[in-house]
């Protein structure tokens, strides 16, 4: 079984990782694409949704000139003005998400902002950490020393931390409170009913967002059409973020299943189940690989078992920010087969 594309012009641009146009998802819903700037991801989608007298946003993206460029003449073929704007919930915390959210609350203070508690955590425990923490770390151990990176390796994950925040992370200070989410909310849209679903596992407080009378499943990064998003790099739930992954996915095909599935990347589709399943399936196969190299060598550190994986550029080409996430999956991973993260590595 495969997925239905909804969107062939979506399914191109996304093949050919250029910008697709604006189009209407359904009546009064728009998918606006925002550039991400050198990102192999090229975009992510803002829906914009009309409301009684406005519109709100889902995901307005990645904060920059061009950025906020894009969204107003995204908008404006809609028919609206950023001074329209009534209120924006986002899916989670990170930049190409949430990113363009100051500088859409200096054009218009007034409006609301909606996110799930466990990020807004998330975002204040970034704000309190002192600059150069290395986050995740336990006692005096660095991340480095706890996956059992080689000496040679470890300045990559070193400089990493500040560059991985001011990469994703970025935390802008906020100049109003915050619609706090938790499961099952009620946007505050006029004249509209768009619920918040809480799908932990990419981040802990990720949030997708249901229309169910036009049938719409604005799924975030929980779920994409050809990608997996990474399990692992939040921090403090990483002992439990595959768990509560695959635990958000199951509940999410519960779901009508001609439900059109409005994804922040890639392309919409139709087909939740058949993806859910996919994606459930891609994460046991990364299970047996590991319960297998686990199996094979002496060093159990997360590097070790890492490095005995298939991944799609090889393990060598993953360097700086794409060989500590690889490693922080392959450690989500080991969290849910209960096998000990951060014995000391024998070679
Ligand atoms: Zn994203």
């Amino acid at each position: 079984m495969e997925i239905e594309s909804l969107s062939s012009e979506q399914r191109q641009a996304w093949r050919d990782r250029v910008l697709p146009p604006v189009q209407t998802v359904s009546e009064g819903v728009w998918a606006i694409p925002v550039p991400i700037p050198n990102n192999p991801l090229v975009y992510t989608y803002c829906y914009a949704i009309a409301e009684d007298s406005g519109v709100a946003l889902i995901d307005p993206g990645w904060d920059g000139k061009e950025q906020l460029e894009a969204l107003t003449a995204g908008l404006s073929q809609a028919g609206f003005a950023l001074k329209d704007i009534t209120g924006i919930a986002v899916s989670h915390y990170h930049r190409d998400h949430i990113g363009l959210v100051p500088a859409l609350f200096q054009r218009n203070p007034d409006m609301w902002l909606a996110l799930q508690s466990n990020d807004i955590a998330t975002l204040d425990t970034f704000r309190k950490q002192e600059k150069g923490a290395v986050t995740g770390a336990t006692g005096e151990k660095t991340i480095a020393e706890i996956y059992g990176v080689p000496a040679q390796r470890r300045d990559e994950l070193a400089h990493l931390d500040a560059r991985k925040r001011a990469d994703h992370f970025t935390v802008p200070h906020w100049p109003h409170e915050f619609v706090v989410l938790s499961d099952n909310d009620v946007l505050p849209i006029r004249g509209r009913k768009v619920e918040s679903l809480w799908t932990p596992g990419h981040t802990y407080g990720h949030s997708a967002f249901l229309d169910a009378e036009a049938g719409v499943f604005f799924s975030g990064d929980h779920v994409l059409p050809t990608i997996t998003p990474n399990i692992g790099l939040d921090a403090p739930s990483i002992t439990h973020s595959l768990a509560d992954y695959l635990g958000s996915l199951e509940r999410m095909s519960k779901l009508d299943e001609d439900v059109t599935v409005a994804p922040a990347h890639g392309f919409r589709f139709r087909g939740l189940q058949v993806r859910a399943e996919q994606i459930a399936g891609h994460h046991d196969e990364r299970l047996a690989e590991i319960r297998a190299r686990w199996a094979e060598v002496d060093d159990h550190s997360v590097y070790a078992i890492a490095q005995g994986l298939h991944w799609s550029r090889g393990f060598e080409g993953l360097q700086n920010f794409n060989l500590f996430a690889a490693l922080a999956e392959t450690a989500a991973h080991m969290y849910y087969l209960g096998l000990p993260v951060g014995e000391p590595a024998i070679a």
